[in-house]
């Protein structure tokens, strides 16, 4: 753990392991920090915000491009020690690594942009300005899917905004974000302004974050479940809360789209992170017209995948992260199938040729899913593709919008004012239009109703971690 600028182990004295999903080999021990360790975190945060608050936006820029450097310099590492401790391919690694440093350059300029205003009073003796405050100690809670990227995203704005944080990363990736604060404390921070505490059992580091008073502000990226109940807590404290929660994205292809395009960006959205990502499609509404051919075509993609160790460059498909996960694949597929659902590939756990080591499942189509189905409700997130035909564009409209999460949608259609009408229509917080990739730095992330609230990225995302502050000077 990094506490007060110090590497260290628990108060404890515990310690848990991290192992490869691919294998179950055991890479590392880490500390198992529990509630004190928190607490001194905690402490050494408030201690250093005073003065890391008042260092000027182009110091604060400076740390956080020193930190870009050197997480860009390292990337190959980065990228290795999360292919071995998440199990992702290689080749998504890097992408995620250089991702995540993405967030500290472009928070790094930022910085400097965090602008305030003036604004005209109705009395001639009076001036009002609005300017803008760092909220103070940050308590950060990360998840073990994106482990690197999922850290900076959060830790680059706060620091931007100059508040000191404290990160307690999932239990899965702790040496992921051993590696991404060494990175920032090899940046020269200092001491105390980014701590780390690692932990087997979340819970004691959670209630200490959402009831201790000197934090000032939660930002959570997981589940649902445990995000609802983290912002209810922080809430009696008053804390800041933002949310980054759990998705259920339809993929729209419309009457007009070429299904054979729409199938070929549909498998690397999908099984991106072997389909453990919040922004993951969960429902294929295709129109009746074209859902042989997108069938068809997205089959024959899947079938060419090869799963197993994320550093076999032929593989596309990592392991899932537990047993867990592949049990909730399993009753989710099981289920749609005693429905009526047609199984046109997959669904079943792969173990053949040493993958009976890992948390495997091979890349799954079912078709004919219906809303009665739990796959249609449900997040997945992992390999498994279920296709809903329909008829009219406002049938597509209500089936996408039926859903309680609200993050991410896509669309596939060549016609203008049929992409601007689902683009308005749709209740997501980002939407992609014939793009898949809708992410950026530079752009706001995040999602409504129970996918969350806040965004992330973007110039959005550092205001999440700044007060405003407003002065009205009679003269
Ligand atoms: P999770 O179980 O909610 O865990 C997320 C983080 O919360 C982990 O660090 C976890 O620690 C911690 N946690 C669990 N219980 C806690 C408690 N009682 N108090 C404090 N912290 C607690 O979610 P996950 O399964 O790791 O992640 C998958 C979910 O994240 C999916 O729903 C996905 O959609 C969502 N996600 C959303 C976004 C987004 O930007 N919207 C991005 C990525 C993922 P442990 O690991 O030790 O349990």
């Amino acid at each position: 753990m990094f506490i007060d600028g110090e590497w260290r182990g628990a108060a404890s004295g515990a310690t848990f392991d991290s192992t490869n999903p691919a294998t179950g080999a055991v890479i590392a021990s880490v500390p198992d920090g529990g509630r004190a360790d928190a607490q001194a975190a905690i402490a050494a945060a408030e201690r250093a915000f005073p003065a890391w608050s008042a260092t000027t936006a182009y110091q604060r820029s400076d740390y956080l491009r020193r930190a870009w450097q050197i997480m860009m310099d390292r990337r190959d590492e980065l990228a290795k020690r999360m292919t071995e401790e998440q199990g992702k391919p290689l080749k998504a690694a890097r992408g995620e690594v250089v991702y995540g440093a993405d967030y500290l350059l472009w928070f790094a300029e930022e910085a400097k942009r965090l602008y305030g205003t003036t604004i005209p009073s109705s009395r001639a003796d009076q001036r009002f300005i609005v300017s803008h405050m760092p909220v103070g100690v940050v308590a950060a809670i990360t998840p073990w899917n994106y482990p690197m990227s999922m850290l900076t995203r959060k830790i680059a704005p706060a620091l931007a905004a100059g508040c000191t944080v404290v990160l307690k990363p999932a239990e899965s990736t702790p040496l992921c974000a051993v590696d991404v604060i060494k990175v920032l404390a090899e940046a020269g921070l200092p001491k105390g302004v980014v701590n780390l505490v690692t932990a087997k059992d979340p819970a004691p580091i959670g209630q200490e974050f959402v009831t201790n008073p000197a934090v000032r502000k939660i930002t959570f990226t997981g589940s649902t479940k445990i995000g609802r109940m983290l912002a209810t807590q922080a809430m009696s404290g008053l804390k800041r809360v933002s949310m980054e929660l759990g998705g259920h994205a339809p993929f729209i292809v419309c009457e007009d789209a070429d299904a054979v395009h729409a199938a070929k960006g549909a498998p690397l959205v999908k099984f991106l992170n072997t389909g453990q990502a919040c922004i993951s499609p969960n429902r294929f509404l295709v129109h009746r017209s074209k859902v042989e051919a997108f069938q068809n075509e997205f089959k024959a993609r899947m079938l060419k995948m090869k799963a197993g160790s994320g550093f076999d460059d032929a593989v596309s498909i990592g392991p899932l992260i537990n047993e867990a996960a592949i049990a909730k694949i399993d009753r989710q597929v099981k289920d749609a199938v005693a429905k009526g659902a047609t199984l046109l590939c997959g669904g079943s756990r792969l173990t053949d040729n040493g993958l009976d080591k890992g948390c495997f499942w091979a890349p799954t189509l079912l078709a004919n899913v219906t809303p009665e189905m739990l796959i249609y409700r449900e997040e997945t997130f992992g390999p498994v593709a279920p296709v809903i035909a329909y008829d009219s564009e406002d049938e597509a409209l209500r089936m996408a919008n039926d859903t309680h999460y609200g993050l991410a949608a896509y669309v596939y259609t060549p016609n203008l004012a049929r992409a601007m009408r689902l683009y308005e229509g749709l209740r997501f917080g980002i939407i992609g239009i014939n793009d898949i990739n809708p992410t950026s730095a530079a752009a706001p992330f995040g999602g409504m109703k129970d996918s969350g609230m806040g965004r992330e990225g973007g110039r959005e995302g550092i205001a999440d971690y700044l007060e405003v502050k407003l002065g009205g000077f009679a003269i």
